[in-house]
């Protein structure tokens, strides 16, 4: 099936931060998306690739991802939103989504960004404590953290945005529960909508990871980082969200259409350098540089379009897992030409997690239990890609 999502990734930051290895351009603390060659240069590759891309039917929800989308003037904001409309068409109430980095953008800009579709914001906010900000190499502080999340809170309440996301980072070097309930109290105290908290996670070649090989980070021990995951768990569901993922809590109708489209398996487009998309369920990364995106594009343009394939099975089943309400793994094997019985294997393998009560096998529907079990996911996706590298399917039937 045809996507109705697309992710667009736009590249540029400011400057790296400590802990990131997302495929980013940076062009320097004053640098402004409007005036920049680079940005001008960047874009119109993306408006090349959106305008030759196969198209499809209209899409549903959009994501302007990065990098640091917020430093796109509202004008080339809206003019990669026409881009895709003009391909693909967008549905009435389509999910347009755009990240914003605190301190890259003012009232105006946002302003223009929404006037120009932006319904739903995600803010790149972290943490408000200015020390920790520091460290993380991040530009902004907790002041302009709170200035930009008091704009998003206005333009919700005027109804100018329909939702918005504030995103933390928990399991920070030196990080210890009393500092973390403080965080919770400040995210909490701006109500927004929809949080996403994510569990610090040291990439290779980052800063991050000399100073860790270096002894010079100080990460929360196992235990803590456990009891820092139930504290987030604890706050978020007594201030009435909802943990629809893993990482992701939502006050009831904000959850995000855009990332239910990730772990569902339904598929979606992804444009510009080192995105990753899903098109008709097969995946599917975009180089991670500018002159390996351009020459991936040249090339395209001389291919003739390919047979799809499905999304691969562990891939399906990880994404489903992430999610509260689980997977129907019964469904997933019949259409990997599986028999049942070869999932009592992977059973046994679970057995300790379901004893546990972390792993809930209700009928066909296989779920982690919530929050304990999503918080232990990597223990139990791990088991099942190990039990996936062992099955051997059926010979696929005869047409
Ligand atoms: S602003 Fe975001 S994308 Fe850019 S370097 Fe920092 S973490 Fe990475």
């Amino acid at each position: 099936m045809d996507p109705r999502s697309a992710y667009v990734h736009i590249p540029f930051c400011h400057r790296r931060c400590f802990y990131c290895d997302f495929p980013v351009v940076p062009l320097g603390d004053r640098a402004d998306g409007a005036s920049s060659g680079s940005v001008a240069a960047y874009l119109d590759l993306l408006h090349r690739e959106i305008a030759t891309s196969p198209g499809g039917p209209p899409l549903a929800t959009v994501y302007l991802g990065g990098g640091t989308p917020s430093m796109l003037s509202s004008v080339q904001v809206a003019g990669i939103l026409q881009a895709l409309e003009r391909r693909f068409g967008l549905t009435p109430g389509a999910e347009l989504s755009l990240e914003l980095d605190p301190a890259s953008f003012d009232q105006a800009r946002l302003a223009g960004y929404l006037a120009a579709g932006i319904n739903r914001v995600s803010l790149g906010g972290q943490s408000f404590d200015d020390g920790v900000l520091l460290d993380l190499g991040r530009r902004h502080r907790g002041a302009d953290l709170r200035e930009a999340a008091g704009w998003l809170g206005l333009a919700q309440r005027r109804g100018d945005l329909v939702s918005w996301s504030l995103d933390l980072i928990q399991g920070l070097p030196s990080q210890n529960v009393a500092h973390w309930d403080g965080q919770l109290s400040a995210a909490l105290a701006l109500e927004p909508p929809h949080l996403s908290v994510y569990d610090l996670s040291i990439e290779p070649g980052t800063v991050f990871e000399r100073r860790l090989e270096r002894g010079e980070l100080a990460l929360p021990p196992e235990d803590l980082a456990a009891d820092l995951m139930d504290l987030t768990w604890a706050r978020l569901t007594a201030a009435g969200y909802g943990h629809y993922e893993v990482s992701n809590y939502a006050l009831p109708g904000h959850a995000s259409r855009h990332n239910r489209v990730y772990w569902s398996g339904a598929g979606w487009w992804g444009f510009g350098m080192g995105a990753t998309g899903a098109p008709r369920g097969r995946r599917r990364a975009h180089p991670r540089t500018r002159a390996g995106y351009e020459e991936a594009l040249a090339v395209r343009a001389q291919e003739p379009a390919g047979a799809e394939e499905g999304m691969p099975f562990d891939e399906r089943l990880m994404v489903g897992l992430r999610c509260r309400e689980g997977v129907n793994l019964e469904r997933l094997a019949r259409q990997e030409n599986l028999k049942l019985s070869q999932l009592e294997g992977l059973r046994q393998r679970l057995a300790a997690y379901e004893r546990r009560g972390l792993l809930r096998i209700e009928g066909p529907r296989w779920r982690l239990a919530d929050p304990e079990g999503l918080a232990l996911s990597n223990g139990v996706l791990r088991e099942m890609l190990a039990w996936w590298q062992d099955v051997e399917p059926l010979p696929a039937p005869a047409l």
